[in-house]
């Protein structure tokens, strides 16, 4: 008799097995293997520092200079810049490399998708990189390890050289609003697919998270696979909690079969 794991991976195997076309949405539970804390989980950097998430508010950050030097502060130390992938993120490459992904979506800012090998030009950054600094007046961007080396006591919020205005790494803060370019690639690929896998978000952030809805709509199976409920498991076809490297990792051994 099957115990409930492995009904859950047979359901998961039968749903990947019979897609052609794969849509993935990654958010920070897929990094957190990786040392790089989520934001809303119980360790989650804004659930024990509820401050924090200012340094994310774009508001906050354009009208205080002490978040700002807070934020380059937490930039200099970011985890991003020593994390490594994961059996995860290798995992995604697999299902890449079996010909059916058609877009990896990620809610993450950390490129770990890239590193670990998939394909930049399927990747779609919905919330930006922490790799790339873009000053918020003239939109110039730079690599961010050039910026992070003029920080210092002196100078603890550089400003953009090409203008002077106010430099933030390439990432969406509340209140900014997404590249509609790049929506629009997400909105696509939600509609194109056979199976739509949201793996280690929250499904809390819009419109990220509606991309669920989006694909349910155009027809698409949804897998949930989070630690924690989401307000979108009722939607799903099948909701998963064990942890992610290990679903993943019962995913490449689907993949392995079918190849
Ligand atoms: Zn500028």
């Amino acid at each position: 008799m099957l115990d409930a794991a492995s009904y859950v991976w047979r359901v998961l195997n039968e749903l990947v097995a019979d897609a052609a076309r794969i849509t993935v949405l990654t958010g920070a539970g897929i990094s957190t293997d990786s040392g790089i804390p989520d934001y809303r989980g119980p360790n989650g950097l804004w659930t024990r520092n509820p401050e924090a998430a200012r340094m994310s508010t774009l508001a906050d950050y354009v009208a205080d200079p002490e978040v700002r030097r807070r934020a380059w502060q937490s930039r200099t130390t970011h985890p991003a810049w020593t994390a490594q992938p994961n059996d995860g993120h290798r995992a995604l490459v697999a299902l890449e490399r079996s010909g059916r992904l058609i877009a990896l979506l990620t809610q993450n800012v950390d490129e770990l998708h890239q590193r670990a090998g998939s394909d930049p030009g399927i990747v779609v950054e919905l919330h930006g990189t922490i790799w790339t600094a873009e000053c918020l007046d003239c939109h110039a961007r730079t690599p961010m390890a050039d910026e992070l080396a003029r920080v210092s006591d002196d100078l603890p919020d550089p400003p953009c050289r090409a203008c002077g205005g106010i430099l933030k790494s390439a990432t969406i803060s509340f209140g900014q609003q997404l590249d509609p370019l790049v929506v629009e690639r997400a909105v696509k690929a939600a509609t194109q697919c056979d199976v739509f896998l949201a793996i280690g978000s929250s499904l809390t952030v819009q419109p990220a998270a509606g991309l669920c809805h989006v694909a349910v709509d155009a027809g698409a199976a949804l897998v949930v696979v989070n630690a924690e409920a989401t307000p979108y498991d009722g939607l799903a076809a099948l909701v998963i909690r064990a942890p992610i490297s290990e679903t993943l990792a019962a995913l490449t051994g689907t993949l392995g079969g079918v190849r």
